[in-house]
């Protein structure tokens, strides 16, 4: 059977964002990369987007930047500025190609559908695909988004809608999404962020098709592309082994708050490659600790409190958005976190706290 010096499970968006970090970096010149991913053919599947606090290896698939962004809740709406660090969409068909195309250049790197097709005894592997809880109810943020296209101009693309909370709550969290790629085609999401129990919430494409008629008062649209998923707000099962790094997901990059997880796939990737050569020995790369244990508190509250989010929310954005935006992608100093920590309403955490 043949062995791999590296072996990537999920060829996914952390699985091929670390082949390419190594390739780039020229780490498999001399050694032997084993990618394990069942899909039959790469396409667009996702679009992931963040604000760009920092550096990543995919400038060129960006399909849309913006520098303003608003958040409404019933009756009001914050206009806000994201100049300092532009809101990125990332467009997955792109960056798979990108990917593919480079890794293809390399013999040492092979794509094979199963494990059980190699030795893994002796190789260093990388763990995309993530072991979650069995019959442990939990949290997370599921969504349904659509591309529609409109006939003439309809939208304003200098600023898109982080957060709309005028829509049903049945109880939960929820809010709508919308960036508007172009004047005439934007993406419209439903999001929730809850136990995600039964299936009473997903009548996702009613939901999208009110939303649009009626509160984006838009009559006569196409839908040239759909995307549906979920994000878990819990951290996935993870067991050390000595050989074994989990990565993505499973690897617990997702900011539990946000659901924002590609910038961090793409720091942990440079983490790795820098340290590759002593990676059994590295210490291990996870989202700063404060973030979890304030994240922890606030799905606390979100889950006590789901009426109490959209103001909540709001109200974060209040502070500045630049110290918001750097809080959400893990890069504020203390002062900043202070700031948002103070806009909460207080006794709400101080009692999640201790609960
Ligand atoms: C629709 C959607 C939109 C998202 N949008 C954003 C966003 O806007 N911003 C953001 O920051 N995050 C976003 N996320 C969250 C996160 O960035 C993505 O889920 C991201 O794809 C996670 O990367 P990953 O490699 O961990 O998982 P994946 O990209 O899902 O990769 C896992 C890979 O493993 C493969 N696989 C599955 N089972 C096996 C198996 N048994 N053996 C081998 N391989 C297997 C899968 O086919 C897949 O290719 C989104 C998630 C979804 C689902």
């Amino acid at each position: 059977m043949k062995e791999f010096d590296y072996i990537i499970i999920g060829g996914g968006c952390a699985g091929l964002s670390l082949a390419y970090e190594f390739e780039v970096h020229k780490k498999l010149k001399n050694k032997t990369l084993a990618i394990i991913e069942p899909r039959q053919e790469y396409k667009k599947d996702k679009t992931w987007s963040f604000w760009r606090v920092t550096p990543h290896n995919f400038d060129d698939c960006i399909k849309k930047s913006w520098e303003n962004f608003s958040i409404n809740i019933p009756g009001k709406t914050n206009h806000l500025e994201c100049n300092n660090y532009p809101y990125q969409s990332i467009d997955s068909g792109l960056f798979y190609k990108k990917i593919i195309n480079k890794l293809r250049e390399n013999k040492n790197i092979v794509f094979l559908k199963d494990l059980k097709e190699i030795n893994s005894k002796n190789s260093f592997i990388f763990n995309s695909v993530p072991t979650l809880k069995k019959n442990h109810i939990n949290f997370w943020q599921h969504f349904c988004g659509v591309e529609i296209e409109t006939q003439g101009d309809f939208f304003d693309d200098g600023i898109f809608n982080l957060m709309d909370f005028d829509c049903e709550q049945r109880e939960s969290v929820h809010f709508f999404y919308t960036l508007p790629y172009s004047k005439n085609k934007a993406l419209v999401e439903t999001t929730w962020l809850s136990k995600m129990s039964d299936n009473s919430q997903k009548d996702y494409d009613e939901q999208i098709k009110n939303y649009i008629e009626k509160n984006l008062n838009l009559k006569n649209y196409k839908i040239t592309y759909r995307e549906e998923g979920s994000i878990p707000l819990f951290y996935p099962l993870y067991e050390k082994e000595k050989n074994k790094i989990n990565i993505g997901t499973a690897g617990g990059m997702t900011r539990l708050s946000t659901g924002y997880t590609f910038l961090n796939i793409q720091e942990h990737s440079k983490y790795i490659r820098k340290n590759i050569e002593n990676i059994s020995n590295a210490k291990k790369y996870e989202i700063a600790k404060k973030y979890q244990f304030l994240d922890e508190i606030f799905l606390r509250v979100l889950k006590k409190h789901p009426e109490k989010m959209s103001d909540i929310f709001f109200k974060m954005f209040n502070v500045s958005p630049k110290t918001v935006i750097k809080f959400l992608s893990n890069k504020s100093n203390f002062l900043e976190d202070l700031s948002i920590i103070l806009k909460m309403p207080k006794w709400t955490f101080i009692k999640s706290l201790f609960k």
